[in-house]
């Protein structure tokens, strides 16, 4: 359970993280939140709240939950809106007074046009600075949010040394992870290789200033010495993840022997259709401690056709393939084949519930397929073509009869 609570007051900015709004309108009313605040109050589960709004409902709503934030006992009460809102100083005076103590501000480019364009909001960008000089006025947190895309990434020295010159306590820098992947989003997605050496000197900057700088959704082994400020928290959510708005995936084929894999995600589905598994270039760290794999319940058998009781439909899935696997585990959400390849790799055959938005190899009638915890010398090229058949005879037998959950 985290610490941080996301409400989500209205649908009308962005999420943390994102560039715009997207998805459907989802919000939690004013009385079930002052109900968990209230409850808060003694328990103390959350220190901090994050409330999201840029709409009606942030109008009419916004200043009573700030008030029962703060009758919740919650340390650190943030307020995630549009500049827009921020740019009166008696605007910002009486939300201050109200009892949000921690602002977050998108500042995507160093230019109007730049910030502009990526925002979707002509004229944001003034409205950011003047936010910006209004809330170093008072005696609060103000967070920087930049998300990193192909677009701003010439300009990421600039935009961090405008963040620190306006007075930001910490600056927090996404690699941009997009809600719907489309080519649209897929063009912004900025690879590793160029991704890594622009993040360098932009962390370095934020430390020469003492300004607290943290990074997220990047792979911690690219990172050296800066992986202490990999933040990959993420908030609880009261009823506020937008409905239809599928969260996002992340693996690594490498995390069976990465020592790190607990505390990094690895990639985005989204990146990795955009460039790929990234195989040679991530460097996982060797495992003092045993992998215990994610599945607990994997039935291994002597071969295919001798299959564990109840798992035959499963293992008839993949017809003569059947032979090559170690057997199949299923949970409510997975069915998970261990399969080894001639030279000794071994990877597991991951399949989910059809989810049109996740990364996946090819979806059958029911499922997403896809394989992930590479363990051994195969390139991923090799590895593709090893599994390919295997995912294709699935997906012609996939006649619609099995299902799996949805993953929450
Ligand atoms: S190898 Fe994979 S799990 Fe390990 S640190 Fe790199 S991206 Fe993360």
């Amino acid at each position: 359970m985290s610490k941080d609570l996301l409400v989500t007051i209205d649908s009308e900015g962005p999420l943390p993280g994102q560039l715009r709004t997207g998805g459907r309108p989802a919000r939690v009313e004013l009385a079930r939140f002052a109900e968990l605040a209230e409850r808060n109050a003694t328990s103390r589960d959350y220190e901090r709240v994050i409330l999201v709004g840029d709409g009606e409902a942030l109008e009419q709503h916004g200043f009573a939950f700030a008030t029962a934030a703060r009758e919740g006992g919650f340390t650190h009460v943030r307020l995630d809106t549009s500049a827009r809102r921020l740019t009166q100083a008696q605007q910002v005076r009486a939300v201050v007074m109200a009892g949000v103590n921690e602002f977050s501000v998108g500042l995507h480019g160093d230019c109007a046009e730049l910030h502009d364009q990526l925002s979707g909001r002509p004229g944001d960008f003034a409205k950011v600075q003047t936010c910006l000089e209004r809330l170093s006025k008072h005696e609060v947190r103000v967070v920087v949010d930049t998300i990193v895309t192909t677009a701003n990434l010439a300009a990421l020295a600039q935009i961090v040394e405008l963040a620190i010159a306006k007075g930001a306590s910490r600056v927090a820098l996404w690699s941009y992870l997009p809600a719907e992947d489309t080519p649209e989003t897929r063009a912004l997605i900025v690879s590793l290789d160029a991704l890594i050496p622009a993040l360098r000197p932009a962390i370095a900057r934020c430390r020469e200033a003492e300004v607290e700088v943290v990074v997220r959704h990047v792979p911690a082994c690219l990172l050296g010495d800066a992986r202490d400020i990999l933040d990959n928290t993420r908030p609880d959510a009261l009823d506020g993840v937008r409905p239809g708005r599928p969260l996002a995936q992340f693996n690594c084929l490498h995390e069976a022997k990465c020592e790190h894999a607990e505390a990094c995600l690895g990639l985005h589905h989204a990146y990795v259709n955009a460039h790929g598994w990234e195989l040679e270039r991530l460097q996982p760290t060797p495992r003092v401690r045993p992998w215990r794999e994610r599945d607990r319940s994997v039935e291994r058998t002597t071969g295919g056709a001798a299959g564990p009781r109840g798992h035959a439909s499963w293992l008839a899935l993949l017809g003569p393939h059947a032979e090559r696997v170690a057997g199949v585990s299923l949970t409510r959400t997975e069915a998970r084949y261990p399969m080894q390849m001639p030279d000794g790799t071994r990877f597991v055959l991951v399949l989910s519930a059809r989810d049109d938005d996740a990364r996946t190899f090819i979806q059958s009638a029911s499922f997403n397929l896809a394989y992930t915890d590479v363990e051994g010398p195969a390139q991923e090229r090799a590895i593709a073509t090893f599994v390919e058949p295997v995912l294709r005879t699935i997906a012609a037998n996939d006649d619609g009869s099995l299902c799996l959950d949805a993953k929450a």
